[in-house]
Formats: C-alpha cells, structure tokens, sequence
C-alpha cells in the first residue's frame, strides 16, 4: 500500500502488532533483520534505529560501523505465519550512515540510482521474475539434504505429495500477503517446482523477491521439508534459474513493442538487448554469484551458455517470449535465485540503457537448438560465451568498467575480493568426483 507514517501507527495498533522486523539484504544477496518491539514504533519510523554494520558482509570496515535502517513505508507487511496474537510485522529498509547519507554498500541504494537515471530518461523498468527451486526432505537431525522421493516432471499433475501441498500453502500465503500469484507449477527436475508472480516496478519486485524466498523457506519448513534456492544442487539434473522478464514503460506505453517492425519489437528493445549482449559476461558474477552456479550453466539443461537471443529456442542468453503489445518483452535467462536480486534488476536495467544511449546494434536473432553446435560452430558464427566459473567470472567483472561504475567502488571492490577468496578455496578443495575418477586407476 501506500502508507503514511500515521497509517502505520494505526496499523500496528489495530492488527495487535507487537514485533517489527526492519529487514536489510547485504550484498550476498542475504536477507537480514533487527527485530524491535512496537514500543520503537516511532522511533523506527523516525529513522532513529541502528544498527552494527560490521557484523554484515560486505557492509563496513570495523571504525565505520554504526548504520541507520530507513524503513520503506510501502513494504509494511503482517506476516502470516507468525502469531495471529502479538503479530509480527516487518518493513523494508533503506541502509544510511549516521551523517544521514545513503550508505553505499546497500544494494537497494543501487538499484534505486540506475532506476532514476532510467526515469530522467523518462523510462520505468518492470520486472517479472521466474523464481525455481527445490523441495529436499531433511535428515533425521532435521539438516538440509538434497534427497527427494519425488518423481514428477514438468507441468505433471500428480497425486498430492509433500512438495505439492506446500507449493500450495506457499501460493496461499504468498496472496494474502498480497502477491499476485500467475502460476505455479512443478519443473524439469523431480522436487523442483517455479512459482510465478505478477511484474511490477523493479523495485517493488526485487522487495517481493526477497520476501518470496523467505515464505518459500518458511512455509516449506513447515512442511517438513528444506527449500533450496541453490543454482544446481544435484549432478546431471536441471538447475535453477530466476529468469527476468523485462519492460520499459514511457508514458504509461511499452516502448519495446512496436507493430510496424516484422517482428514486433521497437528499436530500444534492439538497442536493449544489444545491451545485455555486451555487458553479459561482466554481470555474470552478479547474475551467477556462486562457485556452484556455473555447472548449472552448461548446455542441456535450459539454462543459456551462448550469449545470443532468439524469439523462440530456450537455449540462449536472451529470449522474446511471443506476447505482444504490452506484454512484450525481453527474457534474461542467465540469473539464478541466489543473485543478489536489486543488483542484477540494477545492471540489467543499466545494460540496456547503454544499449540505448549509445545505439548499439543487436546481432542477428538465433533459431537454432544452440546446445547442439560445437564450441567450434558458434565461435564460428562470432557467438560468444558466458564465463564457465567463478573465476573466469571474476576476470569478466574485473574488465567492465561500466559495471563496475553502475555498482560503484564500495561493492565493486568487496565483492570482487569476496568472490575470488571463494573461487580459490574451491580451486584447493578434492571433490569426491577426483578420488572417484583419479584414486584407483594412478
Ligand atoms: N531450469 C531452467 C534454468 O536453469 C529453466 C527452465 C525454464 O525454461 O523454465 O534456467
Ligand atoms: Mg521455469
Ligand atoms: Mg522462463
């Protein structure tokens, strides 16, 4: 809704609202809180509430550490699986540095700045995402595991199991929270299911994203299960993805559809996409945060590998699904759930903005199955690939400059650091898969 600071004081007295959560997401991509009771109602609401930045990767250095947390009025939510006496209730929050500046660091702060250089430009950017994940059971000490005893497939219906009657519950809470649920099914793979919900402002989706992935967790939970956002948790088996779906809005029209071109699309959505192309690998360690996010990207799985677009096939980077009109739009599909959402929503959107600025050219859409070329073949065709790990990933970042600029030095500097620390402690690592391979036969 679009509250004010004395509807929120209604509210919480009305609705026996008696814990607050002020909740952050750190550049991770994690979701963080500082639960207060209504008491500080008022005090939160005047911005007054700190807390210790240097607890929070990525945030702060030690001597720097106290923050503010602006709560964002519009995202007061009840949230409905904690007590219906003494309610708990939680906001949004801005993050600020005691001098009353945004802090930097916070990712929320990133996106916001590349959506006001799109609205001087005149632009909104929607944003709907496609958000899998999976349904594991847990051990009997109830730890995470990545067994199911699942069996269904894509679109199946099947007699009720366990993940289905939580997706269920899941699309139920998830509505009167206020989504608007689209569809919800089960996916490629046995115990993974997507759940799609309505676009909206990127900043208002990339909000609904970090609360859509907390009720999948709770609600799952109560289920007795574990759900896992992780890009690719089981070996030859589909990983996954949180393909985003994106348009932009100029005077309340979709500038991206354009019905005298033979394929319907306008020449910022060329431009858009030709954006997206040259700045793919730089995004990568953004859109692709984790060592395991790679091995979900490899050809077979509908995830992308060449960085090329297409109207139809669902094995490139970039796809136009078929709606037209205002439902025209263009697909990312390279980020996974557990990207930091506000930074990949930040350079998508900045990517195709260079695009535009700049009139780059798109090259020439792809129909063909690119999972069936060779590497050979689509160097040939001048197709370029995205990185196959997190250290080519890494290197990637490390030469776009503009993206670097678009998240600024703060986080470009700690997340490249963060990021290679983590490749390299993979790199020393022997997986089970080189004793297996390696141990009898040398
Ligand atoms: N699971 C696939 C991925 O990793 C996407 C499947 C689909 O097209 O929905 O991106
Ligand atoms: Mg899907
Ligand atoms: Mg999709």
């Amino acid at each position: 809704g679009n509250y004010t600071k004395q509807d929120i004081i209604q509210l919480v007295e009305e609705k026996d609202v008696q814990f607050i959560r002020l909740q952050f997401t750190d550049v991770s991509g994690t979701l963080k809180n500082v639960a207060i009771t209504a008491s500080q109602l008022e005090k939160a609401l005047d911005n007054k509430c700190m807390f210790d930045g240097s607890s929070i990767e990525g945030f702060v250095r030690i001597e720097e550490s106290d923050m503010y947390l602006y709560p964002d009025l519009n995202t007061f939510e009840i949230l409905p699986w904690r007590p219906q006496h003494g309610k708990v209730a939680r906001f949004m929050c801005d993050v600020y540095r005691p001098e009353g500046v945004p802090f930097e660091g916070d990712s929320r702060y990133v996106l916001k700045n590349v959506l006001k250089k799109a609205a001087k430009m005149g632009y909104t950017f929607d944003v709907g995402p496609e958000c899998e994940f999976f349904l594991f059971h847990t051990d009997d000490n109830g730890q995470p595991t990545n067994i199911t005893h699942e069996k269904a497939s894509y679109f199946d219906v099947t007699p009720l199991d366990l993940g289905e009657n939580a997706r269920r519950d899941i699309v139920l809470t998830l509505e009167s929270m206020g989504f608007e649920i689209e569809a919800s099914h089960h996916e490629v793979a046995p115990a993974q299911h997507e759940i799609d919900f309505k676009y909206d402002n990127a900043l208002v989706t990339a909000d609904n994203i970090m609360t859509f992935k907390m009720v999948v967790k709770t609600i799952a939970k109560r289920h007795g299960l574990y759900a896992t956002f992780m890009p690719k948790p089981i070996t030859d088996v589909d990983g996954s993805g949180m393909h985003i779906n994106m348009s932009l809005e100029k005077d309340g029209k979709n500038i991206f559809f354009d019905k005298s071109n033979p394929m319907g699309l306008s020449k910022e959505c060329y431009h858009f996409i030709a954006g997206l192309i040259k700045h793919a690998k730089g995004m990568s360690c953004i859109c692709n945060p984790l060592v395991n996010s790679y091995k979900r990207l490899v050809p077979g799985y509908e995830a992308p590998v060449a960085i090329c677009w297409s109207s139809i096939n669902r094995s490139p980077l970039i796809r136009i699904p078929a709606s037209r009109g205002a439902g025209t739009r263009i697909e990312f599909r390279s980020p996974d759930p557990a990207a930091n959402p506000y930074l990949v929503m930040a350079l998508c959107l900045a990517a195709g903005l260079d695009g535009i600025e700049n009139e780059l050219e798109a090259p020439e859409p792809i129909g063909k199955n690119m999972y069936l070329l060779t590497e050979e073949q689509i160097a040939d065709m001048n197709i370029d690939v995205l990185p196959a790990t997190l250290g080519e990933a890494c290197d990637a970042f490390e030469e776009d400059k503009y993206i670097q600029e678009v998240l600024g030095e703060h986080i470009s500097k700690k997340y490249l650091e963060a990021k290679r620390k983590e490749w390299h402690e993979y790199c020393r690592q022997v997986s089970d898969w080189e004793t297996e391979a390696y141990l009898y036969k040398y």
